[in-house]
């Protein structure tokens, strides 16, 4: 039976992992260590390791909107407003859109358009003029255009909020165990079927009444069976140097997402950059098992690279938007990894066989920062209520599981690919460059 003095360990100090070391905190527990394989956090092998995640509630399913709308009243406390940039958004589709962005989009903008919170903020906008309205600053043909405006949205800093709640919670007395050494755990310690602890790489075990995984892209690694829903994926993201009077003239624009193209936000005032992402199904790195995680020592990843596909897209989208940045090198350049599941639902709930010893947190699917105020309230239910309620977030059976999906998420467009075909082809177009 877990009290509130239990000893409580947390495998991952990312998004969620954080999310959930404040809101035990909250909810009176005092004997919490978090475990974090990264010598600081924020952690580069975290999803959020970023300058900037959208934060917006339109989803296709109201149940989703619902908790957005509650995150981006989380984003607005004195805690996570300091991260938090409600510059607005703008979605569209360009005119050579596929039918299937058209769509998602529609399903997006009717999602918001008739509830009261959004309704007097939401604008359809049709046409160049009416995107140029929101945005002075394009200089480029806005081809076929169309979509809508958002007040209520925007981004946040997801880097800077890692680091501002972790330094809150170790203020409030959560101790954070960091390294490749002590804050790798290399396994989880059972008797019989319980979870008693973790092993770390140091050679140390850790005794726990409850461990808690948030591992983001890794979970596989420590919990074998959950590699048989969800799958390690990585997107691609890019960003371009910009000086200062570029910063300023970008200054406020709304965080931007052509469904057929890619998204982009303000470029960050810090580093001048301006950060793209390309929308794309992902990528996976499919082992002989068939479990999909990043590879094992991915620092460095493969990184200061993307997919020709995803460059593609993302100077077509500057062409589009601000074709003074079209030709420009992009800096930066990297694969960042989440945990993907086939129906875009996350994964909150008791590893089943563990006689209640561990909770896994997966499968945010690419849409949980967002959610970072709110998430770890959704922790304290499940280890107050002992079990799983909601069945979409329960963990699935391997015969309910799929994993020949991605293509088919509705928010996706495009086809997916192996990292190491991407990996060859990159190499055979730098051989016969030499
Ligand atoms: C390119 C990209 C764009 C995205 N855009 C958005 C967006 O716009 N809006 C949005 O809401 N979400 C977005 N997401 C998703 C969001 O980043 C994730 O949902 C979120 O980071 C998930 O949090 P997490 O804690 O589960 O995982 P992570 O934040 O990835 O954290 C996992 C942590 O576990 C640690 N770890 C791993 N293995 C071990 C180990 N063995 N021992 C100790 N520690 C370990 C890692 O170092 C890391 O810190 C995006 C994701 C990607 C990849």
């Amino acid at each position: 039976m877990l009290t509130k003095d239990s000893p409580v360990i947390i495998v991952g100090g990312g998004a969620w992992g954080l999310s959930t070391a404040l809101h035990m905190t909250d909810a009176g527990h005092t004997n919490i260590t978090v475990y974090e394989r990264a010598e600081q956090i924020p952690s580069p092998y975290s999803a959020a390791w970023d300058i900037n995640k959208i934060v917006r509630a339109e989803y296709e399913d109201p149940f989703y909107t619902k908790l957005a709308l509650e995150a981006i009243r989380g984003w607005k406390t004195p805690l996570f407003g300091p991260y938090f940039h409600q510059t607005g958004y703008v979605v569209a589709t360009t005119g050579r859109a596929p039918a299937k962005a058209v769509e998602h989009l529609e399903k997006a903008l009717l999602s918001v358009q008739a509830d009261p919170a959004f309704a007097p903020g939401i604008k359809r906008l049709s046409g160049a003029a009416d995107f140029r309205d929101y945005t002075w600053q394009y200089s480029g043909p806005l081809s076929g255009f169309k979509g809508y405006w958002n007040r209520l949205a925007g981004y946040a800093h997801s880097a800077d909020a890692l680091r501002g709640v972790w330094e809150h919670c170790a203020r409030r007395g959560v101790r954070f165990v960091l390294g490749e050494e002590a804050g790798r755990v290399e396994r989880m310690v059972y008797q019989g079927r319980k979870c008693t602890g973790v092993a770390t790489a140091d050679g140390q075990t850790h005794e726990a009444e409850l461990v808690i995984c948030a591992l983001g892209a890794h979970g596989a690694s420590l919990l074998p069976d959950l590699g048989k829903f969800v799958v390690g994926r990585c997107w691609s993201v890019a960003h371009v140097q910009l000086s200062e009077e570029e910063t300023n003239f970008l200054r406020g624009i709304p965080t931007t997402n052509v469904r057929d193209l890619g998204f982009f936000f303000e470029p960050d005032p810090k580093t001048r950059l301006f950060k793209l992402c390309p929308l794309g199904v992902g990528y996976t790195n499919t082992r002989s098992d068939g479990v999909s995680l990043p590879p094992p020592d991915r620092l460095p990843p493969p990184q200061d690279f993307i997919p020709a596909e995803d460059e593609k897209k993302l100077r077509q989208l500057l062409r589009e938007t601000f074709p003074w940045m079209a030709e420009r090198p992009f800096v930066e350049q990297k694969l960042c990894w989440f945990a993907d599941t086939a129906d875009s639902e996350y994964c909150i709930d008791y590893v089943p066989g563990t006689d209640n010893s561990v909770v896994v947190l997966s499968g945010d699917s690419g849409h949980g920062f967002k959610m970072m105020p709110v998430f770890g309230k959704w922790v304290v239910d499940l280890v107050e209520q002992g079990k799983q309620s909601l069945a979409r977030w329960q963990w699935k059976s391997p015969d309910k599981a799929d994993t020949n999906w991605g293509d088919s998420v509705s928010w996706r467009i495009g086809k997916g690919a192996e990292l190491r075909d991407l990996l060859e082809a990159k190499d055979k177009l730098v051989r016969a460059r030499l």
